[in-house]
């Protein structure tokens, strides 16, 4: 089973993410989480992709179609991709790299979070880990970057009838057991 965890920023996916990893070994890929560790290691792809993030904009399609290309042979027991895709032009690669490889996405999972909670959640981060795209104005940024860019995606998997809402304002636990209600109904 092939999934996406769909939201804003800061909406929980990742969190959920790690859950589903653990609970159904499944393979989380967050091109997030891959552009930091290209920052970290200092490669060239960092240094390109830095203040594109800090800024809260995106990278540029190529850049993580290609991260997602190169990881998608490790990704046993199904995908959870986080964060991706986050334009129309990363939906579309998506389809056609799962459907040259026989797969698709079964399901994308919205997490709806209200802004002004994501807002108070970005704040508490960017306090205790101090995640440098975390600042007040990037996040604005990265906040119209989904409104914009990625929130448009949700019509394309409406029309395929893959797309299931849930209620991301609930506790943790809460979000995980409507995740698991969602999942056990789907069939692969
Ligand atoms: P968030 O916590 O906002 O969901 P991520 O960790 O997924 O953030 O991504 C952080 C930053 O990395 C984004 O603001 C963007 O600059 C870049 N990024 C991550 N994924 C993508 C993507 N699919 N397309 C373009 N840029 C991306």
């Amino acid at each position: 089973m092939n999934i996406i965890l769909f939201g804003p920023p800061a909406a929980g996916k990742g969190t959920q993410a790690k859950r589903l990893v653990t609970q159904r070994g499944m393979t989380q890929l967050s091109t997030g989480d891959m552009l930091r560790a290209a920052r970290t290691s200092g490669s060239e792809l960092g240094k390109r992709v830095a203040g594109i993030m800090d800024r809260g904009e995106l990278v540029s399609d190529a850049i993580v179609i290609a991260l997602i290309e190169e990881a998608l042979p490790s990704a046993s027991g199904g995908a959870i991709f986080d964060g991706f895709p986050r334009t129309v032009a990363q939906a579309e690669a998506l389809d056609d790299l799962l459907a040259s490889k026989g797969a698709r996405i079964d399901t994308v999972l919205r997490l709806k979070v209200d802004d002004e909670a994501l807002v108070a959640r970005v704040a508490k981060r960017f306090e205790e880990e101090g995640r440098s795209d975390d600042n007040p104005e990037s996040f604005k940024v990265r906040l119209e970057a989904y409104n914009a860019q990625t929130a448009p995606l949700l019509p394309h998997y409406m029309a395929q009838g893959k797309l299931v809402e849930l209620d991301g304002m609930a506790s943790i636990d809460q979000v995980a057991s409507q995740i698991d209600k969602a999942l056990d109904g789907v069939t692969v």
